[in-house]
């Protein structure tokens, strides 16, 4: 139960004046969530502010500066009749005897004349130009009175807008949450707050809301900084307390001779890369130590994961316990059942596939056999961990391309095996300080070594303006013989409206080129994806028009040109594994990356980067750079919200001490119970962990 003294806070936006279900929908928008709480508009921080402070006098007054001038209203000058489209003027002056004029289009005489009448001394804010040698302000920002002045902030927040809000919308509504603020128990360390200058939540709120000075907004100011602290240290308290339970009983060492190990190997068509060969030294000697192994096996697309993991999975299956191997898609699960389990049978380890195609008896047989210890191996989707599915022993979990999945499947997953090793498998490397921030203490194995049989992809920009060329190119490649991709942007992450985006081009694609042209997407039935699929791995399609679900794992080397419609609306780390599925066979490959004009500076340095390397690691640094941490994860797909205040470029180095600040405070008080403990509850809520206070109830 979150406590009361924070209603106020997870009172929905709607309970506020003025906000009925159409802002509502504006502000689920603007604030990624479904029912955005207070709490949620009071994490919408500032991009920056407008600066009102500069008063000079008109005398002093710069063209084009924004300034905040007391003027007295000398007289008004109605648009001639004949000219109906020249301004309204309202000329002002100061007692330097400098004039400004104040001219308005399409004005409204009575209200002008009400808030600005002849011989009244008036504030007038905005930004002032010389015109025909004259100060002017074109339609002024505010005009106050003595007494609104008073009220008048000189400084005023810029927040990131959605398309029908406006600032001065989001600004009253915040005034208004801010207004509802109660007065939160300190959580963090006096001391340390202290001697960092920061100040406590609230005021950190208010200074952010209702700045003084424009470093006010600023990431690295000491309001932010204690903001940004706040998220760090419940995410790590989250992440710590989950830690414990997965950790709370030692795990059992796995380890045999390594026969099975050895048939698997003798198995393959090829001997393991040092890089492979030296992961797998590595987790064979986690897996033999009797703590559970929570290791990330990072390695770009076509490294050869797989076969390490199967090499795993091997080990523990040599100590008679099982293994789950878990796919993010369902066309990734049957991948790996095609590649993987031969190879497993070859070596004598008794395979199945679960998905949630498997129904019915298929399904109950599966489950019988598995908790009967007679499947070593289960690979599937994250149908694995749901609840009735019993192993015998599980010993290991293999989750591949884990950023697809949340903190959720993660729990589920460390309940079945009460201390399973785990073996993560991604595709996008993952830098450091994140790996940290949202995985906590996870070793790491890397495969380097350049992907086998990679040839370099011919990269390109190309404005969607020039779409038509693009077409004809493509036909091009499809009269010699090649296959190529298409794939449709994320729109407004909604499958529906991705689907309508593909199935338009397709249609289209389709009157140009015919049936070998297929479509490929998210919402199709299981089977018919495997068929489409199939068809184009075979060859009897050529152009295969998609949304993202071929993003990850997909491979059909044969396919050498990859379209990426709106590419600006993808994540680098995206781009680049969608331009993996291309330069895997024998052939000279290109993709195509297709933006609408004009791009954004970050846009631009963004395909920059994909054009320049296709070193994942790089990539996914830029990425970092560039984006900020939230996408490089892809976390908004899986349910772990990306950072709301923390901008790992500012705040990087408060991560660890997060880390070391949760192990701290659980070891003193591992049920949160104290008066600071009660306090770290209120942050546990206020950042969404409410997951989190569960487990260490039932702790
Ligand atoms: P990913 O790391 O993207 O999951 P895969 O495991 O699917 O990559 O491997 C990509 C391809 O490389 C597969 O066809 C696999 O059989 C092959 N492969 C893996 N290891 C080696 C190796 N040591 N030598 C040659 N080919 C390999
Ligand atoms: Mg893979």
């Amino acid at each position: 139960m979150r406590p009361p003294l924070l209603n106020p806070l997870f009172a929905p936006l709607t309970s506020l004046p003025g906000v009925g279900p159409k802002f509502a929908r504006l502000y689920a928008r603007l604030l990624g969530r479904p029912v955005p709480y207070l709490a949620d508009l009071l994490f919408h921080l500032p991009s920056g502010t407008i600066d009102r402070r500069a008063r000079p006098k008109l005398s002093q007054v710069r063209d084009g500066q924004l300034v905040t001038v007391a003027v007295t209203v000398d007289e008004h000058h109605p648009a001639p009749r004949h000219r109906p489209r020249a301004p309204y003027r309202v000329i002002t002056s100061d007692e330097t005897g400098f004039t400004l004029t104040l001219a308005y289009f399409n004005a409204r005489e009575d209200y002008l004349r009400r808030l600005l009448p002849p011989g009244s001394r008036r504030y007038v804010s905005g930004v002032a130009q010389f015109y025909d040698g004259m100060l002017q302000m074109v339609h002024p920002d505010r005009i106050v009175d003595e007494k609104g002045f008073a009220d008048l902030p000189l400084v005023e927040p810029v927040y990131p807008l959605t398309e029908g809000l406006t600032l001065g919308h989001v600004r009253r509504l915040m005034k208004e949450a801010l207004a509802r603020l109660p007065t939160l128990p300190e959580w963090q360390d006096a001391a340390w707050l202290a001697r960092e200058r920061l100040p406590s939540f609230g005021e950190a709120l208010h200074r952010l809301h209702r700045p003084s000075a424009p470093n006010q907004v600023a990431p690295d100011s000491p309001a932010w900084r204690r903001l940004a602290y706040d998220e760090l240290l419940a995410g790590q308290l989250a992440l710590a307390l989950l830690r414990a339970r997965m950790r709370r009983r030692a795990g059992r060492g796995s380890s045999g001779s390594g026969e099975l190990r050895a048939r698997v190997l003798k198995a393959l068509p090829y001997a393991l890369t040092p890089s492979q060969q030296k992961a797998l030294t590595e987790i064979v000697a986690d897996l033999a130590r009797p703590q559970q192994m929570l290791r990330l096996l990072q390695g770009d697309v076509g490294s050869g994961k797989t076969v390490v993991a199967l090499l795993a999975a091997a080990t523990v299956i040599e100590a008679g316990r099982q293994a789950a191997f878990m796919a993010p898609t369902e066309i990734l699960a049957r991948q790996h059942w095609t590649t993987v389990a031969p190879l497993a049978e070859a070596a004598g380890i008794r395979v199945a596939l679960l998905t949630g195609r498997e129904r019915g008896a298929e399904r109950r047989a599966v489950l019988d056999r598995l908790a009967r210890g007679e499947i070593d191996l289960l690979l599937g989707t994250h149908v694995l961990f749901q609840e009735g599915v019993v192993f015998r022993d599980l010993g290991l979990a293999i989750v591949d391309e884990q950023h697809r999945f949340g903190v959720h499947q993660r729990l589920a997953l460390a309940q079945k095996g009460a201390a399973a090793d785990m073996l993560v498998l991604t595709a996008t490397p993952i830098p450091r300080t994140l790996v940290l921030t949202y995985f906590g203490d996870m070793d790491i194995s890397e495969l380097r070594e350049k992907p086998r049989g990679r040839r370099p992809v011919d990269t390109r920009a190309v404005s969607l303006a020039r779409l038509s060329e693009v077409e004809d190119a493509i036909g091009r490649a499809l009269e010699a013989g090649e296959r190529a991709y298409w794939v449709c942007p994320l729109v407004e992450d909604s499958e529906k409206t991705d689907l309508a985006a593909a199935a338009a081009r397709f249609a289209k694609l389709r009157e140009r080129f015919g049936d070998r042209v297929d479509l490929v997407h998210g919402r199709m039935k299981g089977a018919e994806k495997d068929a489409a699929m199939a068809r184009f791995a075979s060859g009897r399609t050529r152009l295969l028009v998609a949304t993202t679900v071929i993003e990850v794992g997909i491979d059909v080397p044969d396919a050498t040109v990859m379209v990426i419609e709106h590419a600006e609306r993808f994540g680098l780390a995206q781009l680049h594994q969608l331009r993996g599925r291309v330069g895997r066979g024998g052939g000279a490959s290109t993709c195509l990356l297709l933006y609408k004009a004009p791009l954004g500076e970050t846009a631009r340095a963004r395909l920059a980067v994909l054009r320049e390397t296709e070193d994942g690691f790089r990539i996914a640094e830029e990425d970092l750079r560039l984006r900020g941490e939230g996408d490089v994860l892809g976390t908004r797909q899986s349910g772990d919200p990306a950072f709301r205040i923390v901008r790992l470029e500012s705040h990087g180095r408060y991560v660890s001490a997060a880390r070391e600040d949760a192990a701290l405070i659980l070891k003193r008080d591992p049920m949160l119970a104290g008066p600071r403990g009660q306090a770290l509850r209120l942050l546990l809520y206020l950042f969404g962990k409410d997951e989190a206070i569960g487990l260490i109830r039932a702790g």
